[in-house]
């Protein structure tokens, strides 16, 4: 991705470019944050390609019906690469759709890694939203110093397990009895 030269991100520049250069060089995407803060293990299985998620019947209904209600318009038109649902251009906020208000903190991370993508691509800073699909609420997602560190260390964290040979080890927790990998982790 092209980074702007002029930049009004003062403090927040250094850590967007180390954050930029880590997505870049490892082929992040912002799906990959959303579970690294759920489950490291999960993490590490979409990292090495191993998907259950077509087997979810549940997963399967809830991609459908992002697909109907998703806010998708012209205004990410051109973005090479990213797949925001939508951007307000004039207002410098990008809004990304979501299934339910349900771990909030992890499902924003798919929107700050938009942010934080198009912060280093304009030199300008950004706001980012979630919207649970159908309309029915818009849910601001924090974007600041602690967000920008927290993304970099998690860039990092997603780094190191690229080259970690073994899966983390399957630690229970409550989102294990809806995840797709429970029959793996032997959570059914
Ligand atoms: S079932 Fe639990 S431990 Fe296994 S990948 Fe999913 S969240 Fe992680």
């Amino acid at each position: 991705m092209a980074q702007a030269s002029s930049s009004d991100l003062g403090d927040w520049a250094a850590p967007i470019r180390a954050f930029v250069a880590l997505v870049e060089a490892h082929d992040l995407h912002g799906l990959l944050f959303q579970h690294l803060d759920l489950c490291e293990r999960r993490a590490w299985l979409h990292l090495q390609r191993v998907d259950y998620a077509h087997l979810e019947e549940r997963m399967k209904l809830g991609a459908v019906a992002h697909e109907l209600h998703r806010p998708r318009d012209r205004s990410v038109e051109g973005l090479m690469g990213l797949a925001p649902d939508r951007i307000d251009w004039a207002g410098r906020e990008v809004i990304e759709a979501k299934g339910s208000a349900g771990a909030r903190r992890a499902v924003s991370m798919q929107t700050l890694f938009y942010a934080l993508l198009l912060m280093a691509a304009t030199g300008r800073r950004w706001s980012a939203a979630n919207e649970i699909v159908g309309g029915r609420k818009k849910l601001p997602v924090a974007v600041g110093p602690e967000e920008i560190a927290r993304m970099l260390e998690m860039a990092r964290r997603l780094e190191e397990l690229t080259r970690t040979p073994l899966a983390p080890p399957a630690a229970r927790k409550s989102i294990c009895e809806s995840c797709s990998y429970r029959f793996l982790c032997g959570f059914a």
